[in-house]
């Protein structure tokens, strides 16, 4: 019989008190920390093994915080000095895994938030992975290669003693790409004399890396999205979508929805929006972010009449039925997701990590729109990176459509297991309600099988 606790929902908002208290001036961690608990009295009060005391303050404490500098000199011979930070957050079912992001706006609280996410997301993918997330505060926008390169090596000269295959695995994030990866993955090899190909995912093709990881994220928050219309009855075809940022994630978002007989009509950096009402040409916008590093404008200059820059905009004024936030944490506040039910939205699918402000996710929800969680949603990319990971276990590689079928498969279940739990516990539909309590159960059994450490 199930003892049920009228104090457990006290008890959990006396923690997070106790969690903002004890980490100050960290308000993306407390935003993340009270989107999960707040969602958990029910799986608290009906499993009573969970409500054990310990288990949930030692799941807001991460096992490991790293935070070191990262010296460099610049082309002119100039030395920069940045901070590099990896917070190991759990590894009840598998190694930290989680990205590197290189961005002005990051500092300990927001990598603790990304870490706190990841450990959840992970958990939902079904594989062994752990949570974790680095990264600096390093502005690689207008940086020249050899810049970059010097500035990953002193970041690894750091890191290395840190990771392992078996203990801790970076990836990308903001910032952070294919051409990162390969100066990281080089210093790393270096300075361990080691051919660990395991020990980074997101690697060149060619050099240990998965075929469809740079899509998988985007690809796979399209599938998520498509989930959450099929189990109201709708599918993608036809639909004029929104895509914020342009970066891997949007990029891959609208390739998918335009593959799927969508219609994405943005995409965005933070110097304003495009609108295209023909549908973002991919290859184009391809060319202009990652051949040339450039910005959106340049993509409406040479896209000709269908499209148009909005300097200073937010993609959200633009109408649609489907929205992808796909840029950066807040980026979707209660104005805008007002903006988005008053045209109509039915469905916004998170392929950012917390793109949705607390307030947006309540406002969608209360108008009765699909809300998929950047945990669940996104998960894709870190999916295919524990696939690339079991391919370097193996040495082995995998045909892209394998791959492609396991990201598939991946998403579906990741999709079920939201919808069954939230159902399961009296909210149907709610997806926030499910990611959260799905992930919490996995790691949590974990943790309380393997004692109080
Ligand atoms: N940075 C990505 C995320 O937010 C991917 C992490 C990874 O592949 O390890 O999930």
């Amino acid at each position: 019989m199930t003892t049920t606790r009228p104090d457990t929902k006290t008890a959990l908002a006396r923690l997070l008190t106790e969690i903002e208290h004890r980490n100050p001036a960290q308000p993306e961690f407390h935003q993340a920390a009270r989107e999960v608990l707040e969602t958990l009295a029910p799986v608290l009060a009906a499993r009573p093994e969970y409500a054990e005391p310990g288990l949930v303050e030692r799941l807001v404490e991460p096992e490991r915080q790293v935070v070191f500098r990262v010296p460099w000199q610049d082309d002119r011979g100039r030395v920069h000095v940045n901070r590099g930070f990896r917070v190991e957050f759990n590894s009840a079912l598998g190694p930290y895994k989680g990205g590197l992001r290189f961005h002005p706006s990051v500092n300990l609280g927001v990598i603790k938030f990304l870490g706190f996410e990841q450990i959840f997301k992970n958990a939902l993918t079904g594989l062994g992975i752990g949570g974790g997330k680095g990264g600096s505060d390093f502005d690689p926008r207008g940086r020249s290669d050899a810049e970059v390169m010097r500035f990953c090596q002193s970041f690894m000269t750091e890191l290395y003693r840190h990771i392992g295959e078996h203990t801790d695995v970076p990836a990308g994030d903001i910032g952070v790409g294919g051409r990162e990866i390969g100066y990281l993955f080089g210093q790393y090899r270096r300075i361990t004399n080691r051919w660990e190909a395991g020990v980074l995912t997101g690697k060149g093709a060619g050099w240990g890396g998965s075929l469809i990881r740079p899509e998988a994220t985007g690809y796979g928050n399209v599938l998520f999205a498509a989930a959450m219309l099929r189990e109201r009855g709708e599918d993608l075809e036809g639909q004029t979508t929104v895509v914020s940022g342009s970066g891997n994630v949007a990029i891959y978002t609208i390739e998918k929805l335009t593959a799927l007989g969508a219609n994405p009509v943005t995409c965005s950096d933070s110097s304003g929006y495009v609108v295209d009402e023909k549908g973002i040409d991919v290859d184009l916008l391809k060319q202009v972010k990652e051949v040339e590093r450039g910005r959106v404008d340049t993509y409406a200059e040479r896209r000709g009449a269908s499209a148009r820059f909005v300097p200073g905009g937010r993609v959200w004024e633009v109408p649609a039925d489907v929205a992808l936030p796909s840029a950066t944490q807040n980026e979707l506040d209660a104005q805008d997701a007002a903006a988005l039910v008053r045209n109509g939205v039915k469905a916004v699918s998170e392929g950012a990590n917390m793109p949705a402000t607390p307030d947006a996710v309540h406002l969608l929800q209360q108008a009765g729109v699909a809300f998929g969680p950047g945990k669940a949603a996104n998960a894709g990319g870190v999916a295919v990176s524990a696939l690339e990971m079991a391919q370097n276990h193996a040495r082995t590689s995998w045909p892209a459509a394998r791959v492609e079928d396991e990201l598939a498969a991946i998403m579906t279940s990741i999709h079920t297991t939201c919808h069954e739990t939230a159902t399961r516990y009296g909210n149907p539909g709610d997806y926030v309600t499910g990611a959260n309590i799905a992930g919490f159960e996995r790691v949590a059994d974990a943790m309380l099988a393997q004692g109080v450490i």
